[in-house]
């Protein structure tokens, strides 16, 4: 997300209400507020504020609308992270009944963490989970775009069988390129010379002149290219919602009309933004920059936030990692652009000062010192075990919590990862 601008993506509050047992009739409420993030079979998702569950399905307040979602109607990796959402996860039958479900549903991974915890809570289910494993099929349906297997200890175990990207429907592409020219047609009444050009994972539509056009639309592909690799995406495939749209905009005046009368909002004084809608939707659009690195440093800084909210789910990663990760992305891409140093310049900084980093694991606004932390801390998992970072991505896509997911994939607590960090930063490495 820019600092400062406007965060669409909702946050994720846990609750701690307790599920019912297993088989149980009851329908139950949560205690706090919790966002669900529905991932339908068709393709479809249903998104707003979870009013109640039980065994057979989940009600929603979406808008004004209350919806009632069947159980089989959900993936069941979203139904498995909703629950997780607004169980009690202190209490041993809440993994052993979340281990059952995602052995039933061809979530063979889940299933086995769920066990492990329940087993760890209390070391009388050890046989009962043993034999729930015995029961299971020796090849469970997997997806076809499933991550490929861990390595290391464990690599016995099946991949999970979690999609790589959101699903898209013919019809809701057709939606968003309609939604994306009639926006630009609009944009044309104080922009005469916005023009289309078209690559193959993208839509831009700039007023810059056309000699500019290859190069914006070579680092949009060089960008995507950039972002499958770094997820194990084969590049020929499309993680988008259709083409992604982008808008250039050449003077800060067109800018501020977009911001005025095309969308009625944005952020009017801003460098650029990424949108992202609740629906899904999605779009880039750009002011003028002092420097063509930091115009690309910054485009490549929000697509990355843009395609980080399409793989796996929607669910919204950590700040810390969601900005590290965009800042990475952006120091990586483009040659000589102020983030490429700005771990660096962190580094230094906090050789100098001191203290502790731990508040950046709170989802605290970063300042440009924490940007730099980040994107070290990014930088330093990437280095450690590549791999481990696309699955660490991948746990919080589905629902874990920042710590959780570290220690899962990493084996590290956030005071670890800052300990490792610390020496990286000492040694000046
Ligand atoms: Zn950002």
């Amino acid at each position: 997300m820019l600092r400062g601008g406007k965060a669409i993506l909702a946050t994720l509050l846990a609750a701690l209400a307790a599920w019912p047992a297993p088989g149980a009739a009851q329908t139950t409420g949560p205690a706090k507020t919790v966002r669900a993030y529905l991932l339908l079979r068709d393709g479809g998702q249903v998104q707003g504020v979870l009013l109640e569950w039980s065994d057979a399905q989940f009600v929603v307040q979406v808008g004004r609308e209350r919806r009632e979602v069947p159980i089989e109607q959900v993936q069941p990796v979203s139904v498995y992270m909703t629950r997780r959402k607004v169980m009690d996860l202190s209490r041993a039958e809440t993994h052993l009944a979340l281990g059952r479900y995602c052995l039933e549903n061809a979530l063979p991974d889940h299933a086995r963490r769920e066990f492990d915890q329940a087993v760890r809570l209390d070391a009388s289910l050890a046989k009962q989970v043993e034999e729930l494993l015995a029961s299971t099929p020796a090849s469970a349906p997997r997806d076809s775009t499933a991550a490929p297997a861990p390595t290391g200890k464990g690599a016995a175990s099946p991949a999970p069988a979690t999609r790589k990207y959101i699903p898209v429907t013919e019809a809701q592409i057709a939606a968003n390129h309609k939604l994306v020219e009639g926006m630009a047609e609009k944009a044309r009444a104080f922009a005469r010379n916005l023009h289309r050009v078209e690559t193959d994972h993208f839509l831009i539509y700039s007023t810059w002149g056309p000699s500019d056009d290859k190069p914006l639309m070579e680092t949009c592909e060089k960008m995507y290219a950039g972002l499958c690799r770094q997820f194990d995406i084969p590049v020929k495939e499309n993680i988008w919602a259709g083409k992604y749209p982008i808008f250039v905009f050449q003077e800060p005046e067109q800018f501020r009309r977009w911001c005025d009368e095309v969308v009625q909002g944005g952020v009017p004084d801003a460098a650029g933004y990424c949108c992202q809608r609740s629906d899904g939707f999605s779009y880039i659009v750009m002011n003028r920059s002092p420097t063509k690195e930091a115009f690309y440093e910054l485009l490549i800084h929000e697509a990355t936030h843009a395609f980080m909210a399409r793989y796996v789910s929607n669910v919204a990663l950590p700040r810390w990692l969601n900005e590290g990760l965009a800042d990475y992305m952006a120091g990586e891409l483009v040659p000589g652009c102020s983030a490429g140093k700005r771990h660096v310049r962190a580094a230094k900084e906090a050789r100098k000062l001191g203290g502790s980093i731990a508040r950046i694991f709170q989802e605290v606004q970063l300042d440009v010192f924490d940007y730099g932390v980040a994107q070290g801390l990014v930088r330093l998992l990437i280095a450690r075990d590549r791999a481990a970072f696309v699955r660490l991505v991948t746990r919080l896509k589905e629902g874990a919590a920042s710590e959780e997911a570290l220690k899962e994939t990493y084996k590290l607590t956030h005071e670890q990862l800052e300990q490792l960090w610390w020496r990286a930063v000492r040694s000046g490495s």
